[in-house]
């Protein structure tokens, strides 16, 4: 009993010697934390490790002043500050080989964009307004015409993304009207965009036709009645129907919509500016070429094939756009100024057809050749050595791979790659690859057999080392 009641008190008495927050951060002025860092949140940072220092005494029977000492208190504090204030949506390092990786951020911007959205950022600029005439103007403006010229359409319009593209394009031109769509295209892309509901959402009614695997243009003719107001085709993405399989060919069913007085919109999807072909990427139209198919109207992502920032790109024929220009929820949906002087900068990047595919990283990933793949790995091979140096837990051999466009984009297409495969005897892949997910400047990379797998096609040159660097820290595990 007087044991017990002793070891109170001295926990008591060294309780007491708990420092008040007002004391401490008066010599957080005094060591400059602030201003370097926000007052309240030193406060706050200060009670939470106060709280801590308590836990301590009482748990683990440490005294007030070890804990408080310039050697563990101070540091921490700084630690906790710095990773409290440090920005939370930061770069990653992409190793995955995945091009249009939707969790990381889709397409990466060209230099020509970076510089333009940096331009605009920070000050006022004409989105709305008309600087020949004084007046106010619309912020499409800016990129239409090169939209038009490059989709060989006569109007076009951009909004926040391509699910909010088609949302608009139902809403304006088919609500509380019917809209036919082949049971084949009823797809769900993913994050929640499912067709049969964005048409509900639209306000129009769905009209299911055809079969699953095949639908004809019989289907779709004996679906039009006094109701209809479009007919709807969808980019299927990353599903794909193969075998005893049939859609009715596109100019068939734009002459049928001519027969019917219907427009034939599509959701393309991904929706390429260029000709692909050309490096052997087969199976995405441009969307120049289906527009010539007479395509009233075509809705695609800007950070997809095309290799710009987060948008909804519309295009097609002037009546119907204006239709979804004038619609109330177009206001909703608008896309900002940064996404637009970026957007811009993009598509600027397309008029010259002979350095696009160098000046847009998505494209350049895209079309990277094998062999200089094959060197990519190398390189990367040889960096991770530098850092490593002789360490013979460390395994390492170059794979010929598969990479993969992403986004939905070229679903059947396999990317020829050669990827760095690494091996830390001693400790699970599962356990390295986490602690590369971990870092300041995180790496992310895939597992393959206990392997983990660094695949040079979306990892810029500039990023090497800080691989090498990644790949040190992780020896010391
Ligand atoms: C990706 C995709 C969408 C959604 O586009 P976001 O720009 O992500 O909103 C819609 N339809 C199809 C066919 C797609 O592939």
């Amino acid at each position: 009993m007087a044991k017990k009641e002793l070891e109170k008190n001295r926990l008591q008495s060294e309780l007491s010697q708990l420092p008040a927050v007002d004391e401490l951060l008066h010599e957080a002025v005094r060591r400059e934390f602030i201003p370097r860092f926000p007052r309240p949140v030193v406060a706050e940072q200060i009670r939470e490790l106060l709280a801590k220092v308590k836990t301590r005494v009482l748990q683990e029977n440490l005294k007030v002043k070890d804990l408080l000492s310039d050697a563990s208190f101070w540091p921490e504090l700084e630690r906790s500050l710095t990773m409290f204030l440090a920005p939370a949506l930061k770069k990653v390092i992409n190793a995955t080989g995945v091009v249009i990786h939707t969790n990381l951020g889709r397409s990466p911007l060209p230099a020509e964009a970076v510089a333009q959205i940096a331009a605009v950022a920070g000050g006022y600029s004409n989105l709305e307004y008309d600087l020949k005439k004084g007046s106010r103007s619309i912020r499409y403006v800016n990129v239409e015409d090169l939209l038009c010229r490059l989709c060989g359409t006569e109007a076009a319009m951009v909004v926040n993304n391509n699910a909010g593209a088609v949302l608009l394009a139902l809403s304006a031109l088919a609500a509380e009207r019917e809209v036919v769509v082949s049971r084949g295209e009823l797809v769900e892309i993913g994050g929640a965009f499912r067709i049969p509901e964005i048409v509900t959402q639209g306000g129009a009614i769905l009209r299911e036709v055809g079969a699953t695997n095949r639908t004809h243009l019989r289907d779709y003719e004996s679906a039009i009645n006094d109701e209809t107001a479009i007919l709807l085709k969808v980019h299927t993405s990353n599903y794909r129907l193969s075998g005893f399989t049939g859609q009715p060919k596109m100019r068939d069913l734009v002459a049928l919509g001519h027969k019917y007085d219907l427009p034939v919109i599509e959701d393309l999807g991904s929706g390429n500016l260029l000709d692909l072909k050309a490096f052997g990427l087969t199976g995405e139209p441009t969307v120049s070429e289906t527009m010539a198919h007479g395509v009233a109207l075509a809705t695609f992502s800007g950070d997809k094939l095309l290799g710009g920032p987060q948008a909804g790109i519309i295009v097609g024929r002037r009546e119907l756009v204006e239709k979804l220009k004038k619609h109330p929820l177009n206001r909703a949906l608008r896309i900002d100024k940064l996404t637009l002087a970026g957007l811009e900068a993009v598509l600027k990047c397309y008029l010259d057809p002979l350095t696009v595919v160098e000046k847009i990283p998505t494209l350049r990933m895209l079309t990277e050749s094998p062999e200089n793949l094959k060197k990519g790995a190398q390189k990367l091979q040889r960096a991770v050595r530098r850092y490593c140096q002789k360490n013979n837990r460390l395994k390492l051999k170059i794979v010929p791979s598969i990479s993969r466009a992403g986004g939905g984009a070229l679903p059947m297409v396999e990317l020829t790659t050669f990827s760095l495969f690494m091996k830390v005897e001693g400790a699970s892949s599962v356990q390295l690859e986490q602690c590369l997910r971990d870092r300041s400047r995180p790496v992310v990379v895939r597992i393959v057999d206990d392997w983990l797998v660094f695949d040079p096609r979306t990892i810029f040159e500039d990023e090497f080392s800080e691989i090498g660097f990644a790949c040190q820290e992780l020896l010391s595990l």
